[in-house]
């Protein structure tokens, strides 16, 4: 499975740098207006719908009212009607005598009884005074003063004489303010006219016995006359607005009475409390749902806004992550690549693997790549070398590899890494190193050369040493054999067998001294080179030279070298040699301390106008005074492996360059070994 690349994102996901993020899309408010007129235009409809069903149900009312009054004109028609027909018989029957007055009395209270609106039924006679009343309860006198002023009586009176019918008279009111109207049926006894029986007929009493129940529940139901003059329950007649009425002509002989019904108006603004209150209620629900909702789409889209701001600013960061993260990378003069673990596809390499090794691409197989060098690291360290016992990144390798075409080498660290799609992958870096591995063996060869120069040096001391010491008993050896050769020679009689011999003795010896002659002259292969040299370079290349990774052999240098130091006059590999014993015995005398504690200090300055003076001082056992006195002798040592020749050379080799060696006690512990060298005589005369 190819993992992915984490630093190579779709062109598509990545806005290019210069490619603003995404403009936030601003909220539409011209859609809020949209919206917002289409709500009004639905509440302003369904308010019109409201008035229109009022409108409607006012013209119902006004339809109902008509046929209401119609029925109630008709109830208590038919009951005046009634008692018309009553006290008409009446009136007959009290002309003709059928019935006596006690009798009328009866009949009459049981007739004002049952009607209930009938107050009381008066006989009068033609000079207009009433001669009986039923029902009896009340006295006449009250009667007749309860009946008030009744200017009408003359006219009802003539009326019924002349025609012989009955008739209403005009409505009157009484003393309590009450309306009244009286009947009067004519009293005729054989064409005699003996008066009239009047049913006074109480308006209020009327409309409260003969109006049906439902109508006074649902009307205010009122006797006017022609002007619409109240007679029952005046207060009424202050006819409101906000009611609807309907008058109707009492179907009686006296026309100019008429029955009024008062009703609420159906409000043509809330024609229906049910219906426009649950109109209104959905309205206002409506309303606010869709301002919420309308409230919600804005948050939606201001958190879609915010929502893409954000995905454009974490691409962005993204961007410059993986921007910084590839600067980071490409800027590194090493080279780092990552494969994966098992298939060994190269997953991500920087700029500087492209540059170094050109031909490497995304998706080669890093194998072929790394077969380059003369011992490939998935070689050396298979991918499970890499891996813990349970699966996971393990340790770092480092190496130091030669690239076969290039000749170059590089310091290889490899190790497992989870890569980002979780999976297993070897990240690897290569550090071109071939100047220091180029140095590393400039610097042995340099050592070894020296450890040649110094062993050669040794052995031309020794041979040196030797040839002093013996060429002393060979010449002695050879004087002695010619003074022998000589007189044997002067006796005559020695045998010359024995000259012979005694003369071959002469010329080993010679032979042995020309042998000890030519072996110093064979190890003293090399003549000093003397030229201008840099000192404190000198102590420079030394101090590399002595530099060691073994903890054994562990020297700490630190250096005071004076900066402005003409150059010396001296061959360097003699001068190195010297610098290097000086050291070496420093480290030695220091053995016994910790390897961090065993410090050398190198100084150079000037002594004098011709000459530098070059120091070494360390913190180790210092020399005894017994010590001391040996410490130039030929092979005089305090070491086990030692061959005490090391000062001895040195010295003969800062006396060959005009210098001085010599030694003190470094304070508070330690010992000072230092020599002296003359400056370069052509520059220091400058
Ligand atoms: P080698 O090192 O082989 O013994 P050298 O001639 O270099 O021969 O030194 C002779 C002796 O001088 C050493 O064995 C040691 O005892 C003494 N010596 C030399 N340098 C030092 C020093 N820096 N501190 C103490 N003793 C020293």
């Amino acid at each position: 499975m190819p993992f992915p690349n984490p630093f190579q994102t779709a062109p598509s996901d990545v806005a290019s740098p210069d490619k603003a993020a995404p403009a936030a899309a601003p909220v539409r408010e011209r859609d809020w207006y949209v919206h917002e007129w289409m709500l009004l235009a639905f509440a302003a409809g369904m308010m019109l719908l409201i008035y229109f069903v009022a409108r409607h149900e006012a013209d119902l009312g006004q339809s109902e009212i008509i046929r209401d009054a119609a029925v109630v004109e008709q109830s208590i028609s038919r009951k005046l009607e009634a008692d018309q027909q009553f006290f008409d018989r009446l009136a007959l029957d009290l002309g003709s005598d059928r019935i006596s007055s006690a009798d009328f009395d009866r009949i009459a209270s049981k007739r004002a009884v049952e009607s209930g609106y009938v107050t009381d039924i008066l006989r009068i006679n033609s000079d207009f005074d009433v001669i009986r009343h039923a029902p009896g309860a009340k006295s006449l006198e009250v009667v007749k003063q309860s009946r008030g002023p009744f200017a009408d009586q003359a006219r009802v009176m003539g009326f019924t004489e002349k025609t012989n019918r009955s008739t209403y008279s005009q409505p009157y009111r009484n003393q309590s303010g009450r309306f009244f109207i009286e009947y009067a049926a004519p009293v005729f006894a054989n064409e005699t006219f003996l008066g009239t029986v009047n049913a006074v007929i109480s308006f209020d009493l009327l409309l409260e016995k003969s109006a049906p129940d439902w109508a006074s529940r649902k009307y205010r139901v009122v006797i006017t006359d022609i002007n619409g003059q109240g007679m029952t329950n005046a207060e009424a007649m202050h006819l409101e607005s906000g009611v609807v009425k309907h008058t109707v002509p009492l179907a009686l002989p006296w026309r100019d009475l008429q029955i009024t019904l008062v009703g609420a108006k159906p409000s043509t603004v809330l024609p229906n409390l049910t219906l426009s209150t649950a109109v209104l209620a959905l309205t206002g629900l409506m309303v606010w749902t869709s301002i919420g909702l309308r409230k919600q789409q804005r948050m939606r889209k201001r958190a879609e806004v915010d929502r893409d701001r954000m995905y454009a600013q974490s691409l962005n960061i993204l961007r410059d992550t993986k921007e910084r993260f590839e600067t980071v990378l490409d800027s590194l003069d090493v080279s780092v690549y990552v494969s994966d673990l098992k298939t060994n596809e190269l997953l991500f390499c920087n700029s500087h693997l492209h540059e170094t090794f050109a031909d490497l691409e995304i998706g080669k197989n890093a194998l072929q790549f790394e077969h380059g060098f003369l011992q490939s690291p998935s070689d050396k360290y298979p991918a499970r070398s890499l891996l813990t016992i349970e699966g996971e990144p393990g340790e770092v390798f480092k190496d130091e590899l030669e690239h076969r075409a290039t000749h170059r080498w590089f310091l290889m660290r490899t190790r497992a890494v989870r890569w980002v799609d979780g999976g297993l992958a070897r990240l690897t870096t290569l550090g071109d190193v071939t100047d220091r591995v180029y140095a590393e063996r400039i610097r042995q060869t340099q050592q070894e050369k020296l450890m040649r120069t110094s062993r050669l040096m040794t052995v031309g001391e020794i041979a040196s040493t030797l040839a002093h010491e013996i060429n002393q008993p060979l010449a002695a050896i050879a004087n002695y054999v010619s003074g022998c050769i000589r007189r044997l020679k002067g006796n005559g009689n020695v045998d010359t067998a024995v000259i012979g011999a005694m003369e071959k003795a002469d010329a080993q010896v010679v032979r042995a001294g020309a042998i000890i002659s030519r072996v110093r002259e064979f190890v003293r292969t090399r003549e000093p080179q003397r030229r201008a040299l840099d000192v404190n370079a000198l102590v420079a290349t030394v101090v590399t030279l002595v530099a060691s990774d073994d903890e054994e052999r562990a020297l700490h240098c630190t250096l005071k070298l004076q900066t402005d130091l003409p150059p010396v006059f001296a061959d360097h590999i003699m001068i190195e040699q010297v610098l290097v014993n000086f050291l070496r015995n420093a480290r030695e005398a220091m053995q016994h301390l910790a390897p961090a504690d065993r410090i050398a200090e190198i100084r150079t300055s000037r002594l004098d106008a011709s000459h530098a003076l070059v120091e070494v001082a360390d913190l180790g056992s210092g020399i005894p005074p017994e010590v001391a006195s040996q410490l130039f002798s030929p092979f005089f040592t305090t070491k086990a492996e030692g061959m005490g020749m090391g000062l001895n050379i040195c010295r003969s080799l800062i006396e060959y360059h005009e210098g001085n060696l010599t030694f003190e006690q470094n304070t508070p512990v330690g010992t000072v070994f230092c020599f002296t060298l003359p400056f370069d005589e052509g520059l220091s005369a400058l």
